[in-house]
Order: structure tokens, then sequence, then C-alpha cells
């Protein structure tokens, strides 16, 4: 789509202005930009860019990223007034491809959630089922690739929040490796395990998105001066000879036999393209432990990160007598539920008394979960499990339990690419109640371009390539 897009350059301003207008037709069905953004100003640059990769091509943003004089509220109402002054590293890099932001999309605020239902904004949609969630936290971003809208839209990943929405929303969600992209201008989350991430609707398409985006930035300590290979030059769908393990844990938590199947058939699809199956098990205990562990190191992190949030410097300020009241006042209204529930937390963890028993244990719990992950790879290939257990659930009515395994581990086993920092995608498999389900899979550090490969044998076995929902 990115290729066939550049390739019409001189239809580039046709195209954006379809995308603005479709974003703007979809939006009351799905509700998934928060800013739309009028592109002239950025089709009156076009010629300086148009050799870039992705020259024309309209693109959304997660409203998590900064934009220098755009509204950028991470969804959240105590930033539903600032305009930062500055863009993020990944803003330049995608304006230097020639690429064209339309709008900036919902998540869950602060990016904390996997499902894209606490946006002050509201919820957004499922494009294949309006009446489902899209999955979170950057569903916007996902919601606007899979109803054709653009062909890319960024989003950001910390526990899962690229891969979990293109499962649930049947495009395909990249997180690369950690240190990659740089994270400068994008509002965190938790720095130990924030990437930034993207969504696109083939392999392809998504082997262009890393070469734009990837490469050492100084003003982001974490990111790499590891060269970036033309990923989409290189790419090789075969299978032969490639080495796939499946994570029986994973497989054996699923309560939903109909997911199984399809990622069985999907299995056998790739051992008759010559790929060799071997079942890796991991400690089931350390899987049990995965969420908790997360959810320790996250919210500890992300209440330091987030102690700025105070309607002091920016943002949205509440009266007061004092700048503590005032301070007080600004975040007791300026967050929602689910952010204050997971500020408590990450207080607590962070108490003096706590920080050994809860925040640094978590942290070597963390650690042994990745060795068994460094352990498995040093034999195979990739690792490979359903993205998640079932098709997005209903934004009514469906509530899971939440300390089966099936929620535990086959529902959140993503987050161990983030622990690891080892790049890790999801594509589709195939359907359910004519809605998607996705296939995720992780690699070796800085072996995107094996993934990449791996993803286009899969995408070659299930034939799903270019699907686009239409919004009902
Ligand atoms: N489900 C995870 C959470 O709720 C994912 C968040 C993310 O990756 N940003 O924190």
């Amino acid at each position: 789509m990115i290729q066939e897009m550049r390739k019409e350059f001189m239809n580039a301003e046709k195209n954006v202005l379809a995308a603005c207008e479709k974003a703007k037709e979809v939006q009351p069905k799905l509700n998934a930009v928060v800013t739309f953004i009028d592109p002239s100003e950025q089709l009156s640059h076009l010629e300086e860019h148009k050799d870039g990769l992705m020259a024309g091509v309209p693109i959304v943003l997660k409203d998590n990223v900064c934009t220098k004089g755009i509204r950028t509220t991470a969804s959240s109402k105590i930033l539903d007034n600032y305009i930062p002054v500055y863009d993020a590293f990944i803003v330049e890099k995608l304006r230097n491809a020639g690429a064209i932001t339309i709008a900036k999309a919902s998540l869950d605020e602060l990016a904390m959630g996997g499902t894209n239902t606490t946006a002050y904004t509201g919820p957004v949609h499922n494009p294949w089922d309006i009446t489902r969630m899209s999955g979170g936290s950057s569903g916007g971003s996902a919601v606007l690739v899979a109803s054709g809208v653009v062909p890319f839209a960024i989003g950001s990943d910390t526990g899962d929040s690229v891969r979990k929405p293109a499962s649930y929303c049947g495009v395909i969600g990249v997180k690369p490796t950690y240190g990659r992209i740089s994270r400068y201008g994008i509002i965190p989350y938790s720095s130990s395990l924030d990437h930034v991430g993207y969504f696109t609707r083939n392999v392809e398409d998504a082997c262009i998105g890393l070469e734009v985006l990837a490469g050492r930035d100084d003003r982001d300590m974490t990111t790499s001066t590891k060269e970036v290979p033309a990923f989409s030059k290189l790419l090789n769908s075969s299978l032969e000879g490639k080495k796939i393990g499946v994570i029986k844990n994973v497989i054996d938590s699923i309560k939903n036999q109909e997911t199984v199947q399809i990622f069985n058939e999907l299995i056998e699809k790739c051992k008759a393209q010559g790929a060799e199956i071997v079942d890796v098990t991991f400690d089931n205990n350390l899987m049990r432990a995965i969420l908790p562990t997360y959810y320790m190191i996250a919210n500890c992190e992300a209440t330091a990160n987030h102690s700025n949030l105070d309607g002091i410097r920016f943002g949205v300020q509440e009266p007061g007598e004092s700048t503590e009241e005032v301070m007080i006042q600004s975040r007791t209204e300026g967050f929602g539920i689910q952010v204050r529930k997971r500020f408590i937390t990450g207080s607590y963890g962070l108490f003096v008394e706590n920080q050994e028993k809860l925040f640094r244990k978590a942290q070597r719990v963390r650690r042994l979960i990745v060795e068994e992950m460094k352990n498995a790879l040093t034999s195979v290939d990739c690792l490979i499990a359903p993205a998640s257990s079932s098709i997005a659930p209903k934004l009514e009515g469906e509530q899971m339990d939440e300390l089966s395994e099936d929620y535990l581990i086959a529902e959140n086993h993503m987050v161990m690419g983030n622990f690891s920092g080892y790049p890790s995608m999801t594509l589709p498999m195939g359907f359910s109640k004519e809605c998607p389900l996705g296939v995720n899979i992780t690699c070796r550090a800085f072996e995107e371009e094996t993934m990449f490969n791996i993803a286009a044998g899969i995408e070659k076995c299930t034939g799903l390539k270019d699907i686009i929902a239409e919004v009902k």
C-alpha cells in the first residue's frame, strides 16, 4: 500500500484529502480521532520530500506523540489544552520521508490500558463489529489502518499496546527491538518498557515503516547505533529451514478452542512450507507472574514519570487556595479512575519500606522471565503463539476471570516482548464470527530481518494481506 501510494506521488494531494474525508466519515462510528489535522501546510512542502520512502502517504499518530503547535492530549483530561513546543523525533523522521499526518488518534488514557475504553473522549469501536472494542492502548491508530483510512499509523507499546489492538483489528502491529526507535517526544508511560511501534496492512509496509523510523537519536540515550538494514529489499518469505517455537504454556491456557484450531491450522501450513516446528515450555509459575510483575514495574515507573502532571507546569489547572491544593485538585479532576488506581499502586511500590519487596523483586522476576526467553531463542529462530485468546470482546457485558490462566497467560503473554525488549509483531491469522484473530511472533534482539521474513512466510500461508474492514 505504501509503495503503491508512493508511486502515485502525482496524486498525493488527492490521496491525502480522500484519507481526511474518510477519517471524518468513519468518526461517528469508530470515535478513533482526537484531533483532525488540516494537511495543507504539509502538502505545500511535499516536493521537498518527493524521494522519501513515504512520499505523499497519509498517516496517523497516536495522541501521545508530541507535535509542535498541535494539541497532544494522550487522551487525558489533564492534557486537554497541551500544545507541545517541539516535535517528537519520529515526527521529524516521518516528515522527512514525505509522510503527511492527517490526525492524532485516541488511546487509553496515558497509554495505560488494553481496551481503549478509558480515553476521556470515550471508547474506540472495532471496525469489524462496532459493538466490540478495538483493544488498546493504541486502538485509535489500529482502527484507522484497519478501516482503510490510512496505510500506516504510529502507536506505542509498553505491554502489548500495538500488538493487541492489531490482533483485534486484523492489521499488522510491530514492536521492534528496544532502542531501535527514539522515544524523544513521546509522552512516557514506563521508560524501561516503552517502545514506539506502528501498524500496517502488509509485511512489506512493515519493513518500510522500520526503515523510516529506526536509528540513533542523541536525545534518547537508549537508542542503538546499530545500522538499520533495508528490510524491504531483504524481504524473503521462504519458511524453509526456519525453526519456530510454539509457546506451549499459551496454547494450554486458551479456553476458546476455535482460536487453538485456527492457530494449529496455521502451524500445519508453516510446516508444509518447510518450517520446523518445536514446542517450547516455560516455567508456568513465571508465566503466571508476568502480569503482576508488569503492573508493579509499569505502575512504579508511570508514577515517577507523571509526577510533572500537576496543573502547575502545563496542562489543565484546577483552582485551589494553595499550590498544594491546586496540584491535588488538578490531579483529582484531571485523571480517570484507571490512571488514579495505577498511581496508587505505583506510589505504594515506591514507598521506601516497600521498594525492595515489591519494585526490586518485580525487576528480578522480570530478569528470570527474560532468561527463559533468551535460552529458548538460542535453539529456535522465533517464538510463536496466538496474540490473544479470542476475538475482540464486546464493549458491554463481557468480562474475563482475571485470575484465570486464560487471562494471565494467554491474554497477556506479549508483555514478555517488553520485558526483554526483543522484536515482536502481530499479524492476522484468521477469523471467527467475522472478526479477526492475530498471531504473534518474537525474535532475538535486533533480528527484525528474521522476524519480517517469517512474518512474510506466515502472510503467504494465511493469504490475509491488505484486508480492510467495511465499517457498518
Ligand atoms: N495492557 C497493558 C496495560 O494496561 C498495555 C499498555 C501499553 O502497552 N501501553 O498497561
